[in-house]
């Protein structure tokens, strides 16, 4: 009888290895472990007719055999059900596109801005896009009738003395008004002018503003500073170059340029043919400024800056239209990955 059931067994395992299919298979498991006429069932009902002491060996032995082969069933039909779903792909179809989002190139370029900023001791803060007269003008060293005030900005004015803001240097005056120096702030955000919708011009866009006021902080800070800001951006083989300007809110001001970054500094369309690109405003904090927010500016000195964040994608990604970044396009928006 063990004979039998060994021959059994290993002939049924060779013939389960060789199935090639599932319906094969099930032909096998039928004849060996059907209940009404598989073989093994066959072995287990002549069981009655050996003696007590045989009955239990074999019984045994049968019911070892017979969980083995089960097992081996089972696993032969699951290689088989792998191989049929592999063999039901079409290796050479294109594979399906996966659309994941990705960050809007302004938000990339935010992050940056603040991420350079952060890494020098700076702390991002963000302050109201609907401010009054106070902040964004008057605490700025921007009175009433200042020419500034007519001519650089056109403004969206709201009820009640509110307009929406047209920098984001408000926010200096927001961070100094509630904290002593040291006080070294990043703050992007958007503001608003009256402006036209052209290819350099948009009526909402992105800032960042720096301050850095404490003791002793001087126009070589903030020359080093954005130094080290515009070589982080726009890559260590640049140039910078600080040329005189006028904000009413510093003093003394300049304009930061750096070499262009199409043609080295030799001269092309994007840089008017005169090698340098202009990237944002800065200076040391009018006395008058400090004075208005109860700080001593005999005591104290510092720096701001504020750049257009377009400006700087623009120049970065190579985008000659501002109104690239709002137009929703998909086709434009999915083409920036953080380059940094
Ligand atoms: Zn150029």
């Amino acid at each position: 009888m063990q004979e039998r059931l060994a021959l059994l067994k290993n002939q049924a395992l060779k013939a389960i290895a060789g199935a090639c299919s599932i319906v094969e298979l099930e032909e096998l498991r039928v004849r060996y472990l059907g209940r009404k006429a598989g073989a093994l069932t066959e072995v287990l009902r002549s069981l009655k007719d050996l003696d007590d002491a045989e009955k239990r060996s074999v019984g045994q032995a049968a019911n070892v055999v017979k969980n083995e082969l089960t097992d081996a069933f089972s696993k032969r039909l699951a290689d088989l059900d792998t191989q049929s779903a592999k063999a039901g792909i079409d290796l050479t179809l294109p594979g399906r596109r996966r659309f994941i989002g990705s960050k809007h190139p302004l938000t990339i370029v935010t992050d940056r801005i603040v991420d350079i900023f952060t890494g020098m001791g700076f702390e991002e803060i963000l302050g109201p896009e609907v401010e009054s007269e106070w902040y964004n003008f008057e605490a700025l060293n921007i009175p009433e009738g200042h020419p500034a005030r007519g001519e650089m900005f056109g403004n969206f004015y709201l009820p009640g003395g509110l307009l929406l803001r047209s920098h984001t240097s408000p926010v200096q005056i927001r961070v100094m008004e509630k904290r002593k120096p040291p006080v070294r702030v990043i703050a992007p955000g958007r503001v608003y002018r009256r402006d036209a919708f052209d290819a350099s011009h948009s009526p909402a866009f992105y800032q960042a503003e720096g301050l850095y006021v404490d003791e002793d902080v001087s126009l070589a800070d903030l020359k080093g500073t954005l130094e080290v800001f515009s070589q982080e951006m726009f890559g260590t083989d640049i140039r910078t170059r600080f040329s005189p300007s006028y904000f009413p809110f510093t003093e003394p001001s300049a304009e930061l340029s750096i070499s262009c970054v199409i043609c080295g500094g030799k001269g092309c369309s994007v840089c008017s043919h005169t090698g340098w690109l202009e990237i944002l405003g800065c200076g040391m904090v009018h006395p008058q400024v400090l004075r208005n927010v109860g700080y001593d500016p005999e005591k104290f000195t510092g720096f701001a800056f504020g750049m257009g964040i377009e400006r700087v994608a623009m120049i970065h990604y190579r985008i000659d239209d501002i109104r690239h970044f709002y137009s929703n396009d998909i086709r434009f928006l999915s083409q920036f990955r953080e380059a940094w």
